[in-house]
């Protein structure tokens, strides 16, 4: 069998029992109750050493995860980009400093990512509705109230109730794409299926919505890490 794995010792009076953990950014603690036998420990170790080794190597990869922080942002949809710089201080904060550049502070850069995705959020709420409301009027189909949402697997959606949600990460897509988006948001208000009406109608307001269909089915996968919800913790 080879060598354990490095590993500190704590004396606890509180603890009932043997316990290990993982500490970040990578190091195994076993805590042993007062009255229990430092005898104990390297067999404890030795029979633990899977699960320690399950939970270094996903502390490990969540570390990894970390240096995802972007130097920039880009919103395609709008043509804005982003600078990002980082700085370490004790609070979460995210300030728009400059035109086109963006401060991060924190003091770990794992849950900085989601102060970023918190100022994604409020990016997408200012110019999200705003440009569905122009859409839905220059296209004389109505919807009830809009919600802009982080989601995984989908662009949008609508309710029978003509509530329409969109997703934030519409911002990195093309600026067509969002608008295709929206008009098949606002088809639905009409026909809450994707029946050949509905299909007729979509493409009665937009010929060409074929190629951001596309765009749209593919660009899931470009989202950049750190804006995938559940992302940094
Ligand atoms: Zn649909």
């Amino acid at each position: 069998m080879s060598a354990l794995p490095p590993y500190s010792v704590r004396v606890s009076s509180r603890a009932k029992r043997l316990q290990m953990k993982v500490l970040p950014p990578g190091k195994v603690q076993v805590v042993v109750p007062k009255h229990c036998s430092l005898k104990h420990v390297p067999a404890f170790v030795a029979e633990h050493r899977q699960w320690m080794q399950f939970h270094l190597d996903k502390m490990a990869a969540a570390y990894t995860e970390q240096s995802l922080l972007p130097e920039s942002v880009c919103f395609q949809a709008v043509d804005e980009s982003w600078q990002v710089d980082y700085v370490d201080q004790p609070h979460y904060r995210v300030i728009e400093f400059a035109p086109g550049r963006l401060q991060l502070s924190g003091p770990d850069t794992s849950r900085a990512c989601q102060a970023l995705q918190w100022w994604l959020q409020q990016r997408a709420k200012r110019l999200l509705p705003g440009w569905l409301a122009q859409v839905s009027a220059e296209l004389g189909l109505g919807f009830n109230r809009v919600t802009v949402r982080g989601q995984k697997t989908r662009w949008g959606s609508c309710s029978a109730q003509k509530n329409i949600n969109l997703n934030r990460a519409l911002l990195f897509v093309s600026p067509g794409a969002v608008r295709y988006l929206m008009i098949h948001e606002l088809c639905h208000t009409r026909h809450l299926n994707h029946s050949p009406s509905f299909w007729a109608l979509v493409a009665d307001k937009m010929p060409e919505y074929e190629i951001y269909e596309t765009e749209l089915r593919q660009a899931l996968s470009i989202i950049p890490a750190w804006a995938q919800p559940g992302f940094g913790g």
